[in-house]
């Protein structure tokens, strides 16, 4: 019979009690102790989910105070210098002092750095190598938790992240894998450390073997994996994900370890091509239900797929979910925002679990066949580029330059901002009212207006050249798009960790998407009536709203996007015949959607940046459009980028040092167009001095031309207080002045 286990499990609980709990702990609002019983409260909830699911094994370790990655650099000691000195006195600040840069205990210091992992939503702290590395030992939380889980009776599977793959995601070394000699003598002693716990299986995660990966990084795993399996007296799953192996497969197959798991859902079409390389006794974990949607699995289908392999494997074929889910709300039993009828075609994690016993008992010998469901007829994705192969603007930037020049007369270094400003607790409390229907849609309405003319007044006084209406009708910069627009539906309990204690909600494309009326218009129109200066108006666009949702399985994802940028096609222009001339379209995820394959990315590009050029293919020249993106890895993607065709561009660069601004300025094909790097850092609540900035506006000159330079901040300023924000903006718009003077 096939088996049943996971990745892993949520462990933000199954109304975020992990998430308060913290909080509280960081504000001293409870002590130690009582984070601890929390967060031990969640794993015996996790464990008991997968125990009641009838799972062989119950994973172990996938926990994390914060994050995994984090986990594993505490327990290799890859602390960086500076948190050394004034180091918190007991471990979990110091974890937290790694993590936030501040605890309970122990002096406040920067931060590891974030970024995403893989293609996910989800955020993972950098380990921070240097030259000369030292790796030492200290599993104690690991063991802690494998023996907390088998007294409650588990039979235990931990879970660790691979040596290749905790190098690759690490910075600070020209080669990482050259630590690896250092690295492996403590997964030596942690295997068999496991093994001396008890545990049968340890899982082990390689996801890099889904990526491009250079030769060298290929040939480690071999060597890596034969000392590995020496040392180890468990048996070995080696867990790959988000990516087929491809050109990887014949390597993983072969490793010396005892079972390997492929996400099904991402590579489909390799699970018969890893069952026939797998030599000896090795188990194959196929990854069927997906763990990063929500969507039921397609059971009947997995069914007639892999009645063969069952009947071959037996024991040796496991099920289970694609990637940990980590990547999936919680439980469909928390949600009460959804009609029943929606949510019978919905999986959280734990009915993802039940989906996992439904299958093995489908792959019984003599189970009945499940019934097959219709399914509907998608058009091909060769359709969807032709419709979108001809979105460029009539005219080209240059010739749009002249003309917006001519209708704007902006001063040289105009100054702006990226669109929101402070998200006040006044504001949150009458949103709240008016969704708890406190108060009337009248009073709600009146109370935004009043919010913008407060916006306007203040951007008039600081002086800045384009204005915008401050976002103060939004929470979330999809959601409120996505509740305006058929074709979503929206969770009350659907949360999926983002990094540390924040979660995000998700919406849910369910159905084509359309625009039953305007959005954003009477905001921006009312806005734009309070003065002279150029209101933006202020859209997220089509791949963002895409990226940040989660997607349909029965069409692809092209045509959900190509469907988002119709809408906002006739968003962009309602507001230009609306008198707004400026209009930004926010795309903030266009990258982390970059499939892991380069070979994938074109196809990716054509789609993405056509959609989003197709929301803006009608507009009048003298319309300009700006787009903004908060991240700072642009060399990969700078011709997509460029591809967008909007006029202007901002972008996060405060705290990227002039590297970045390199991919821009590049002679020939460098960014063409005009362009706003961030001058200051928005995610801090310092102050910027004027003259900071002065020198900070003249090292942008260096590299980009004066005519095409915009002032801004790197993001919008929805999390600072109008306190911080006003000396901000001041001392950025007196920069520009002082530079435009100096210069002129
Ligand atoms: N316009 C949005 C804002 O200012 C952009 C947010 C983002 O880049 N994530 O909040
Ligand atoms: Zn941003």
């Amino acid at each position: 019979m096939a088996q049943t286990h996971i990745l892993g499990y949520p462990r933000i609980g199954a109304r975020r009690e992990l998430k308060r709990a913290q909080e509280a702990y960081w504000k001293g609002e409870i002590d130690q102790q009582a984070l601890l019983a929390a967060g031990s409260q969640v794993r015996s909830q996790n464990w008991q989910a997968q125990q009641a699911a009838g799972l062989a094994l119950t994973t172990v370790g996938d926990f994390a105070w914060y994050d995994q990655v984090l986990n594993h650099s505490l327990m290799f000691g890859v602390i960086p210098e500076r948190f050394n000195t004034g180091a918190a006195d007991n471990k979990l600040d110091q974890y937290f002092r790694l993590a936030r840069g501040r605890a309970p205990s122990g002096d406040a210091v920067a931060a590891s750095a974030m970024t995403k992992w893989f293609d996910t939503n989800y955020h993972y702290l950098v380990p921070e190598f240097s030259t000369g590395q030292d790796f030492t030992l200290d599993s104690e939380w690991l063991l802690a938790e494998v023996k907390e889980a088998q007294q409650l009776g588990h039979n235990v599977k931990p879970v660790i992240i691979g040596p290749l793959t905790y190098l690759w995601l690490g910075r600070g070394v020209d080669n990482a894998l050259d630590l690896l000699p250092g690295l492996l003598p403590c997964y030596q002693q942690l295997l068999a450390q496991l093994a001396n716990a008890a545990a049968q299986w340890v899982q082990i995660d390689e996801p890099i073997l889904g990526l491009d990966l250079p030769a060298e990084w290929r040939d480690a795993f071999a060597l890596a994996y034969e000392v590995l399996a020496k040392a180890s007296g468990s048996k070995l799953l080696l867990a790959t994900y988000f990516s087929p192996l491809r050109e990887n497969l014949e390597l993983a197959s072969g490793l010396p370890v005892d079972g390997i798991h492929i996400d099904a859902v991402r590579a489909a079409d390799e699970v018969d091509l890893v069952a026939s390389a797998l030599t000896g006794n090795k188990v194959l974990s196929v990854g069927v239900v997906n763990g990063r949607n929500v969507w039921r699995t397609d059971l009947a289908r997995w069914q007639r797929q892999l009645q063969p392999l069952a009947k071959q494997l037996g024991d040796r074929l496991w099920l289970s979910a694609s990637c940990s889910l980590l990547h999936s709300p919680v439980d469909l039993d928390t949600e009460s925002a959804l009609p029943d009828a929606q949510k019978q075609k919905l999986a959280y994690s734990r009915q993802k679990l039940e989906e996992l016993k439904a299958l093995q008992a489908a792959l019984l010998p003599d189970a009945a066949l499940l019934p097959l469901a219709d399914t509907t007829e998608s058009r091909p994705q060769s359709e969807i580029l032709a419709e979108l192969a001809n979105t460029w603007r009539a005219q080209k930037y240059t010739e749009r330059a002249d003309i917006q020049r001519e209708r704007w007369k902006l001063p040289l270094l105009p100054t702006t901002t990226i669109g929101s400003f402070p998200q006040t607790d006044v504001l949150r409390q009458v949103r709240k009212q008016f969704r708890e229907g406190e108060i009337s849609a009248q009073d709600y309405n009146d109370h935004l207006r009043a919010e913008i003319a407060e916006a306007i007044r203040r951007q008039e006084i600081l002086g800045l050249d384009v204005l915008v209406h401050g976002e103060a009708e939004r929470n979330d910069m999809v959601e409120y798009f996505g509740e305006q627009l058929d074709g979503f539906i929206h969770t009350g309990n659907g949360w999926v960790q983002s990094y540390g204690s924040r979660c995000v909600k998700p919406p849910i494309i369910a159905g084509d998407i359309s625009r039953p009326q305007a959005m954003t218009v009477q905001w921006s129109e009312y806005a734009q009536s309070l003065t002279k200066k150029p209101v933006k108006g202020m859209l997220t666009g089509p791949v963002t709203i895409l990226n940040w949702s989660f997607p349909r399985e029965d069409i692809p994802r092209a045509e959900s996007c190509l469907q988002i940028a119709r809408a906002l096609r006739q968003e962009v222009q309602d507001l230009e015949a609306a008198g707004i001339g400026i209009i930004q379209i926010d795309e903030p995820a266009l990258r982390e959607g970059l499939p892991l394959r380069a070979s994938e990315h074109q196809e990716y590009f054509d789609w993405a940046v056509g959609c989003f050029r197709y929301t803006c293919s009608e507009v009048q020249p003298e319309t300009q459009i700006h787009t903004h993106m908060c991240y700072s890895n642009f060399n990969s993607i700078m011709d997509a980028i460029v591809a967008l065709d909007a006029d202007v561009i901002t972008i996060e660069s405060a705290r990227s040092d002039l590297r970045l601004l390199k991919a821009f300025a590049g002679e020939g094909e460098g960014y063409p167009n005009e362009i706003g790097p961030g001058i200051y850092d928005i995610h801090s609540p310092n102050v910027p001095e004027r003259k900071e900035l002065v020198y900070r506006v003249y090292q942008l000159l260096d590299v980009i031309p004066l005519e095409k330079l915009w002032i801004n901040p790197d993001c919008g300023l929805k999390t600072r207080n109008w306190a911080e924000v006003g000396s901000s903006l001041l001392n950025m718009v007196e920069a520009a002045r002082t530079v435009r003077a100096e210069v002129a």
